[in-house]
């Protein structure tokens, strides 16, 4: 049967995260015709929520702020992170890339960033960057330049969860999707669709022609004669997938953006594209909240976790992605069940030691009535009401005090890399547990969304199981297997990744 095309562009971008918006910025600029269809009723996806953190070594605007690397100690550090996980071209197409866009986005007067400096995940590794040179934000800028389309836009987690007032300047993810969606308002090129839902992609001829997509309900075949970017997110809230492919953890406890559900990629898979590494995603930490959800949680100003034999089992102040995995590792062996603790004192008061939950706290009132948080005179009185061994819990602060006196964790080396210290200033972050009442708060896994995908080639097109290219079909992002494998080198991963491998699909197809 021939199909029947409702409309027709050069390139269809499902999703409006920040790698889409991305991609449909490059091609358009490139001289291409857009569509961008966004499943849900604003444009932004998980990025808007984030810190809008981008890991991109050796670019020009880190260069200009004087910051010291190198290629090759970036390659060193990225490489012998993510080792074998993906393949080594693939590292090095996201390595390359970042210098490349920041470039584009500059030279073109597109963008304009922030250099914030945030260290390295894995700040033992010989050439791992401790003072945070490879890291920076896009430039925050204020809301009412963004006129009407404001609206359009994902608000952060307190607004969107909290219902917190929006704040008078675009910061962080804000400021990067604000910013994209700004300039591809100008492109005259571009058609941008909300409630546009990409549900199937469709074949001719044995490329990728187009793809089906419900907008306000009604399916339409839209056309695109140079290929269809799949950067839709993970597939994190959808349970069903999560629990096919084995990603631990759970739909309700996830941040990815809402209808992140992979429709797009189970198309590609049945078309008979490949993947790799399906169980993975950004892990965290999370708080847990009276309605159940557990949420990212980061920078704890003091505090251990404890599990339930009463005892320590991480190095608390790592980065998040490496505390999520040693939570899932110890889960898997069996020497720890969910939930776990955070033990704190009265120094800061009664709330819990944690500066960044990304999705706000409530009132400490409805933790307690829903038996989240708990405070007791004594410890022993405390592990009473959490189920933990008394005795245990009591001996675990008393060797955790000792090392705070000595400023020296002898058991998970907390405070051991920079990482670790950069929310106390550069000093230790051992906090002793001494002044009562004494406090415990309940904590689950979270993740930040998953990061298995369709397997892609240096330029971002989808591969087949035969290794082959599908023509016409491109992957980036959380849509795409990640080229850091099953690490978060630092952060601005995830956000870089997604951006870098659009823009590279943006060039190819704009090239073909
Ligand atoms: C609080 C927080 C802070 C973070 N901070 C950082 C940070 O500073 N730096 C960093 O790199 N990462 C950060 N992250 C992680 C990061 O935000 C995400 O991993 C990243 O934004 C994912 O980007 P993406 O382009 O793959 O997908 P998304 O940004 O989630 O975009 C996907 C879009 O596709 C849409 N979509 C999905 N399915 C379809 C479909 N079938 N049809 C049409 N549209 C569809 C979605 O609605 C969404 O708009 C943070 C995350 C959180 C929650």
């Amino acid at each position: 049967m021939t199909q029947t095309w409702d409309e027709e562009y050069d390139v269809v971008v499902i999703g409006a995260g920040g790698g889409s918006l991305t991609g449909a910025l490059v091609a358009a600029r490139e001289g291409l015709k857009v569509l961008v269809a966004e499943a849900t009723d604003r444009f932004g996806g998980t990025t808007a929520y984030s810190g809008g953190g981008l890991w991109w070594p050796n670019n020009q605007a880190l260069k200009r702020a004087g910051v010291e690397d190198t290629p090759e100690a970036a390659a060193q550090y990225y490489h012998g992170i993510v080792g074998d996980d993906s393949p080594r071209e693939l590292q090095e197409a996201y390595l390359a890339g970042g210098p490349a866009l920041v470039k584009y986005l500059e030279d073109n007067g597109l963008m304009e960033f922030l250099i914030y400096p945030w260290p390295d995940y894995f700040g033992k590794e010989p050439t791992a960057h401790n003072e945070g040179g490879r890291h920076m934000m896009p430039m925050y800028f204020p809301a009412e330049e963004m006129g009407d389309l404001r609206d359009q836009v994902r608000s952060g987690l307190p607004a969107e969860r909290r219902g917190e007032p929006l704040p008078d300047m675009m910061i962080g993810g804000q400021a990067l999707i604000g910013r994209l969606v700004l300039n591809l308002s100008k492109e005259p090129n571009v058609t941008m669709r909300r409630n546009a839902e990409g549900r199937k992609l469709i074949m001719e001829d044995g490329r990728v022609a187009g793809v089906i997509v419900s907008i306000d309900g009604q399916d339409k075949a839209i056309k695109a004669t140079k290929g269809v970017l799949v950067a839709a997110g993970g597939f994190e809230q959808n349970q069903e997938m999560r629990e096919k492919y084995g990603v631990p953890g759970h739909a309700r406890d996830t941040m990815g953006a809402p209808r992140n559900f992979g429709l797009v990629q189970q198309s590609a898979i049945e078309l008979g594209a490949d993947t790799a590494l399906m169980d993975q995603a950004w892990w965290s930490p999370g708080l847990t909240h009276p309605d159940g959800s557990s949420t990212f949680s980061l920078w704890f100003t003091g505090g251990i976790f404890v599990n339930n034999h009463g005892e320590r089992f991480v190095n608390e102040s790592w980065a998040y992605d490496k505390l999520g995995r040693a939570i899932i590792d110890l889960v898997d062996e069996g020497r720890m069940t969910l939930p776990y603790w955070m033990v704190y004192d009265n120094r800061a008061g009664e709330r819990v030691p944690c500066n960044a939950t990304s999705v706000p706290m409530v009132e400490t009132e409805e933790y307690r009535e829903a038996g989240l948080w708990h405070t007791a005179d004594t410890l022993e009185e405390l592990a009473d009401k959490i189920g933990v061994p008394a005795d245990k819990l009591v001996a675990t602060v008393e060797r955790f005090n000792e090392f705070a006196a000595n400023e020296k964790d002898e058991d998970f080396d907390r405070g051991g890399e920079a990482y670790d210290r950069s929310f106390s200033e550069g000093k230790s972050p051992l906090v002793p547990i001494t002044e009562g009442p004494f406090h415990a708060a309940q904590f689950g896994l979270s993740d930040l969304g998953t990061k298995g995908g369709l397997k892609t080639d240096v330029d971002a097109r989808v591969l087949d199981t035969g290794g082959n290219v599908i023509p016409g079909l491109y992957a980036a992002g959380n849509s795409m297997a990640p080229a850091s494998g099953k690490v978060y080198p630092g952060g601005g991963n995830p956000i870089g990744s997604s951006m870098v491998f659009s823009y590279l699909a943006a060039l190819d197809m704009a090239k073909n």
